[in-house]
């Protein structure tokens, strides 16, 4: 079913009407006369004939439809889909840095330089660790930076090395990330509690470990509880730590991976320091070492002397460069701006409201929906439909009625190891009205799973489309507004 038809712009409109009226001009150049023939068009472009309003209501129309944080709840597991202070674009948007070109000399990219190097510094003071690199665009390619890092450490030490272990509850970028950066990957399962088997891990390391990669709170939602004798247990291997900190705002001024003992970290400055995201946006992982690394890290490095900056591209143990220029400003400018206007108390301030909003929810809702751990919550945690299966109903199902309540569904079918999996993160920019109202939206819809099963089947009904085969949608998406 097709509600709320917004046409293409190519079907609005008409031919010869146009956006502006400007007085003919008397006595201009025909195109022909001015133009060499071999670049003149055949015949017109079939472009849209459409009136200024016509085209101002389409767009408004078209972004209508789009939800995202300005709109409403968006409680995406593992995403950290929170709301980006506004003060944040307005600093990356400030002409100066707006406008500078990265072929700019050093002398007048003075300012950029001293925000890169200042963003670094407070990286490892967040976290924990001895030098950043901003360059990775996105938290994947941190990961894969991170890896090469790995590689790089153990090929200067004449190691031979070449495997890589992660647990089965791990963000599906890490195996593939280490696979890609040249490594074997062994999974091992978690525990009852969710955490990683220390017998497990025990049986899995070797001499040919390179690495374990891990996140801690992992993607359950939980603290590993016993980090530091994971970390004795690796070392002693002669391995090495990897932490993914995709979703660092549960630690922010409360824990640092660093002390924890991890060795290499990726951080994504577009989930937990407020930039936009979604969609595939600009993104930005910067990676953080520990001494030992640090000789490994992409060129150019940024160097302060007294009080000016440069680039530093002579380390002859790089890695080399992994991006273009020095990674995505824009990104890291909000991320300044964000760290700078919050301080260290407010930083610490969204780490516990991030977690005390999880666990108000998970408290809330916990005799509705299955919760496989029950225990204290960092900054999200795993439901499952398993209450509502025996009326057939799934996680999807649960998701997509949310949907029609103009919520944001949860993560679904992640992580792995929990059978229909529903994973909420409210994050700590949510205010209690919101929470509850969330708490009552997903009683409403376990207590339709009682009554109504069929009505969840339906959902969504509210949308231009209603449920969709996704895969089909995905794999051969159908472009028209009407049904073609
Ligand atoms: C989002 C996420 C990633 C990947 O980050 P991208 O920027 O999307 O590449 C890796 N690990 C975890 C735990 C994540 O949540």
């Amino acid at each position: 079913m097709v509600m709320n038809e917004e046409k293409l712009i190519f079907e609005i409109g008409s031919p010869g009407r146009a956006g502006y009226s400007l007085p003919s001009c008397e006595g201009s150049p025909a195109p022909e006369s001015v133009i060499p023939k071999g670049y003149l068009r055949a015949a017109a472009p079939a472009l849209p004939e459409a009136s200024e309003l016509d085209v101002v209501r389409h767009f408004t129309n078209l972004s209508r439809k789009n939800f995202g944080v300005d709109t409403n709840f968006y409680p995406l597991g593992s995403c950290t889909m929170k709301y980006n202070p506004k003060v944040c674009e307005e600093a990356a948007k400030i002409p100066g840095f707006l406008k500078a070109h990265p072929y700019q000399p050093e002398e007048l990219s003075q300012g950029l330089l001293q925000i890169f190097h200042e963003t670094e510094q407070y990286l490892c003071e967040i976290c924990g660790m001895d030098a950043f690199s901003l360059q990775p665009a996105a938290g994947a390619h941190g990961e894969f930076l991170g890896l090469l890092l790995i590689s790089a450490y153990f090929r200067d030490r004449r190691e031979k090395r070449s495997k890589v272990i992660v647990p089965d509850s791990s963000h599906g970028t890490n195996p593939s990330s280490a696979h890609i950066a040249g490594f074997s990957v062994v999974t091992i399962k978690s525990n009852a509690d969710g955490e990683v088997d220390l017998a497990e891990l025990e049986k899995a390391l070797d001499d040919d470990t390179a690495a374990l990669m891990m996140t801690n709170p992992n993607t359950l939602g939980l603290f590993e509880r016993k980090i530091v004798e994971i970390a004795e247990m690796v070392h002693k291997r002669g391995a090495l730590l990897y932490y993914d900190g995709a979703n660092l705002n549960p630690l922010l001024g409360l824990a640092r991976p660093g002390d924890m003992g991890f060795d290499v970290i990726h951080v994504n400055l577009h989930k937990t320091f407020a930039t936009p995201h979604g969609g595939g946006g600009p993104g930005s992982g910067p990676v953080g070492v520990k001494k030992a690394l640090e000789p490994f890290l992409p060129v150019p490095r940024i160097r302060k002397n007294d009080d000016s900056y440069r680039f530093d591209g002579k380390l002859p143990k790089s890695v080399g460069r992994v991006r273009s220029f020095y990674g995505n400003a824009g990104v890291i400018l909000r991320a300044y701006a964000y760290i700078r206007a919050l301080g260290a108390e407010g930083l610490k301030k969204v780490a516990l409201y991030s977690i005390l909003n999880a666990n108000y929810i998970k408290e809330q809702l916990k005799n509705d929906y299955h919760l496989p751990y029950d225990r204290t919550c960092m900054h999200e945690f795993v439901f499952s439909s398993a209450k509502q299966l025996d009326r057939e109903v799934h996680a999807v199902d649960v998701a997509k009625a949310l949907i029609d309540m103009g919520i944001h569904p949860p993560t679904i079918y992640f992580p792995l190891i929990v059978p229909e999996a529903i994973m909420i993160e409210p994050t700590e920019t949510e205010s209690k009205e919101t929470l509850d109202r969330f708490i009552a939206a997903m009683r409403e819809i376990a207590a339709k799973a009682k009554s109504d099963p069929a009505s969840l089947k339906a959902a969504p009904v509210t949308t231009p489309v209603t449920r969709l085969d996704e895969v089909k949608a995905a794999r051969e998406p159908n472009l028209c507004y009407k049904p073609c």
